[in-house]
């Protein structure tokens, strides 16, 4: 007896992604059946976990499988297993709803998207897991129970706008997935899915390494032209990492990835190493080629999978790798662990800490060798990743070194591309002592702030700093190969000691000429500034606003606020160009009449000025725009 079967509607998102399946924006169909497959051996490594914690939960685990079965004569496709299987909400819950985080973001990229195999390269990294069934079929019913539980449950649906889910009495326990084939005329792209052969070698190709066989029968005629049929087991089961690097091919490597990622596209890099010795580990570790759309999300997934003695024992170890490494996939066996580890162990295991220690400095070491071996590989992971991997400058102390080595920034030297520090070291003039760099929110804005004039005129170098995390570890940074990093929005900056013609009695002069007017200002921008003082960064613009040198920058006060902390307000130093009219002006008209409250408004209207010029926030916006149109009405 089964209860009566409820309809449900998928979520408008879900029919949109549904609709691309069926409509064939993927062109290779046979990966569905990798992903059947993976979602059995996935569920088979978990029955065995929870049987082997729970001694109590009625299972059965003497011979965990996947099962293969076609039907020619109703074109119909089974893949079968006997693993924990999902109750009645599990189904609801993981099946009902297609769309994952990021689906909205995906299909929106997808409109945007001409070009087809890009948009196969973004819906490939989504995955789509169960539902590439529909590729290939047009019904698929699922049937499973839970493992300890007594009803199952059956879910069908075409794939066009709702599914029905109903519980039933009678269900072997694990899942089994029907497909109920499209006709093979219907699209020239289908091969015959119950074909014993063609199975198997999809099977060969994608999922070999699984580590739990996979059965289907098949048709075997002997030498008399007698024809039976018997069980076979398809794959190898042999565990990737545990082969030699010399034996494994790099398509072997790419499904394997694909398996563990639940992404479509190949990685753009595979580490595979082995530890010897008194803890003996066999890790085999990929970089993706793009980064998934929750990488900067609280909840993004992270870590390997962990295997001892080739047994899995979890997935998203985190103790493996640091959270600046996410975006990094893969597998670690170790051979001298517990089964039963549990996170909060593993935490603390010296081994592990050990272990993990090897890992970064491996991948960080594999980057490295992208870098000189291939500069544009390494730009792809520079991009996709190099804001992650930037926090690490941050966390990651030990291995600061090692990643300023990898990383790159956009900087003044060339508009089109990054540049390693390394390269920025090798440009410096000879008597450049210091980095030179600015942070701010956008390459437009800090391009065209005031602050970096006067770098401009002399050639030198800027480094453009605008990802969030970058104000975090700059100010913390010491050094990179003996140069100390400088703001050039902080501090003094004295460029004329660089000059050759050596304008200091200039300056000298000029300092005073000004300094009457100067005090006068200080006192009365007093409640915004700390300190009104002649400049020698700018050249075209009269003002600029800069941090004292080890005060905190707006930027960062911004984003200390927005994290809900309290910051008291800093206040920064105006700096005015001594060359400029406006400038010059003022000094003149305070010369020849004392302060008046047009002279103070001036005042008012070139610290506004400055703010705006970097791209910031003047604190009374109307107060300056209704100066301003006063200002300027007086010139009609
Ligand atoms: P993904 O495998 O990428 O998570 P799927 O849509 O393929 O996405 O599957 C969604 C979820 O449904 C899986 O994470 C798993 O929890 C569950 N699931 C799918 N297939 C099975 C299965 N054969 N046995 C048990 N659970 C399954």
């Amino acid at each position: 007896m089964s209860t009566q079967a409820e309809t449900f509607e998928f979520q408008a998102e879900s029919r949109k992604l549904l609709q691309l399946m069926v409509h064939a924006i993927y062109s290779n169909k046979d990966t569905f059946l990798r992903e059947l497959v993976s979602n059995a051996s996935d569920a088979l490594d978990k029955v065995r976990l929870e049987s082997f914690r729970d001694k109590d939960l009625e299972v059965d685990t003497s011979d965990p499988h996947v099962l293969i079965e076609a039907d020619r004569e109703h074109r119909t496709l089974t893949v079968r297993d006997n693993g924990i299987g999902m109750s009645r909400d599990e189904v609801q819950e993981l099946i009902g709803t297609i769309a994952k985080s990021g689906t909205a973001e995906l299909l929106q990229q997808l409109k945007d998207t001409k070009d087809g195999a890009a948009a196969q390269e973004l819906i490939g990294q989504f995955g789509l897991g169960f539902y590439s069934s529909f590729m290939v079929a047009d019904r698929v019913t699922l049937l499973t129970r839970r493992a300890g539980e007594d009803t199952g449950t059956r879910w069908d649906s075409t794939g066009e706008g709702t599914y029905t889910i109903e519980t039933v009495d009678e269900a072997p326990q694990g899942t089994a997935v029907t497909l109920h084939l499209k006709a093979e005329d219907q699209e020239d792209s289908l091969l015959d899915y119950t074909d014993s052969t063609t199975i198997t070698n999809i099977v060969k190709r994608y999922s070999d390494f699984i580590s739990w066989p996979v059965r289907m029968e098949v048709e075997r005629t002997d030498s008399e032209g007698e024809t039976t049929r018997q069980i076979e087991t398809i794959n190898s089961m042999k565990a990737l990492w545990a082969r030699p690097k010399e034996e494994v091919a790099e398509e072997e490597y790419h499904e394997f990835y694909k398996h563990i990622s639940h992404d479509w596209n190949d990685p753009l890099e595979t580490i595979h190493m082995r530890a010897e010795g008194t803890f003996e580990y066999q890790a085999l570790l990929f970089i993706p080629s793009m980064a998934p759309f929750d990488l900067f999300t609280r909840d993004h997934k992270r870590g390997v999978q962990l295997y001892v003695k080739r047994v899995f024992i979890m997935d998203d170890c985190e103790a493996l790798l640091p959270e600046y490494l996410r975006f990094v996939k893969g597998v670690v066996d170790a051979q001298d662990l517990s089964l039963n580890v549990s996170r909060e162990i593993l935490q603390q295991d010296r081994q592990i800490q050990m272990m993990r220690k090897r890992l970064v400095k491996k991948v960080l070491s594999t980057v490295k060798d992208m870098m000189t071996e291939d500069p544009d590989r390494y730009g792809k992971f520079w991009d996709q990743f190099g804001q992650a991997v930037k926090e690490g400058l941050v966390n990651d102390l030990d291995n600061r070194d090692q990643i300023l080595e990898i990383a790159s920034f956009e900087s003044t030297h060339d508009p089109e591309s990054k540049t390693t520090l390394r390269q920025y070291v090798e440009r410096m003039k000879d008597d450049q002592d210091s980095i030179y760099y600015i942070t701010g929110s956008s390459r437009s804005k800090v391009e065209n702030s005031p602050h970096i004039e006067a770098f401009r005129d002399k050639g030198l170098e800027v480094l453009l700093l605008t990802d969030p995390v970058d104000e975090m570890w700059v100010e913390s940074a010491p050094e990179f190969d003996g140069k100390q990093f400088q703001s050039i929005a902080k501090g003094q900056v004295d460029l004329n000691d660089q000059d050759e013609d050596g304008s200091g009695t200039e300056r000298a002069q000029q300092e005073q000429e000004f300094s009457e007017v100067l005090s006068w200002m200080s006192t009365k921008l007093a409640d915004d500034v700390k300190e009104v003082r002649l400049s020698s960064r700018l050249s075209t613009s009269p003002a600029c606003v800069v941090g004292d040198t080890n005060d905190m920058g707006p930027t960062l006060e911004k984003m200390y606020r927005a994290m809900g902390h309290e910051v008291p307000r800093v206040k920064r130093i105006l700096e005015v160009n001594p060359n400029h009219p406006l400038v010059s002006g003022m000094r003149d008209a305070y010369g020849k009449n004392g302060e008046s409250q047009e002279l103070e408004e001036t005042a008012e209207l070139v610290h506004g000025m400055a703010l705006l010029a970097e791209g910031g926030e003047l604190r009374e916006p109307s107060q300056f725009t209704s100066l301003l149109a006063n200002r300027l009405a007086q010139t009609l």
